[in-house]
């Protein structure tokens, strides 16, 4: 990823301090619509802008299923804030992960190496040096 290492402290320290007390934040989607109604003589047929709106509705995906639920105009920018916390969340919480499994990773090579050093006492290089290049490709 292109963050440093100096980053990497103010991911973990934001993280600590968000996973400590929940804050409004959620996920999903804010998409903003104005419609046409069916009324006779009302200028939405005809005028773009006479259409009626904006409406506001939160969509996210659940298990598969996608979920809808509208949102008052007075509630739309607090909505697209909490969306916006939320994204930040995500995104600093991938870069955590990342940062575990490269441990996780550091931590298990560790033990390949011990096994292999274990394996080249008895004579068997070959045999580790497979084992090292099966390890390389799981980054
Ligand atoms: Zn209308």
């Amino acid at each position: 990823m292109k963050h440093s290492a100096a980053s990497a402290a103010a991911i973990r320290a934001r993280l600590t301090a968000q996973l400590a007390d929940p804050i409004p934040m959620r996920r999903g989607s804010l998409t903003e619509r104005t419609v046409k109604c069916s009324r006779p003589g009302c200028p939405c047929k005809d005028r773009p802008e006479a259409r009626h709106g904006p409406y506001f509705s939160l969509t996210r995906s659940v298990a598969g299923t996608t979920q809808t639920r509208l949102i008052a105009a007075a509630q739309a920018a607090t909505v697209r804030r909490q969306i916006e916390t939320g994204r930040q969340f995500r995104d600093a919480t991938e870069l955590y992960w990342g940062a575990c499994e490269r441990l996780a990773d550091a931590e298990i090579a560790r033990l390949a190496d011990t096994a292999a050093d274990r394996r080249e006492k008895g004579g068997s290089v070959r045999r580790s040096r497979r084992r090292l290049r099966m390890r390389s490709t799981r980054s």
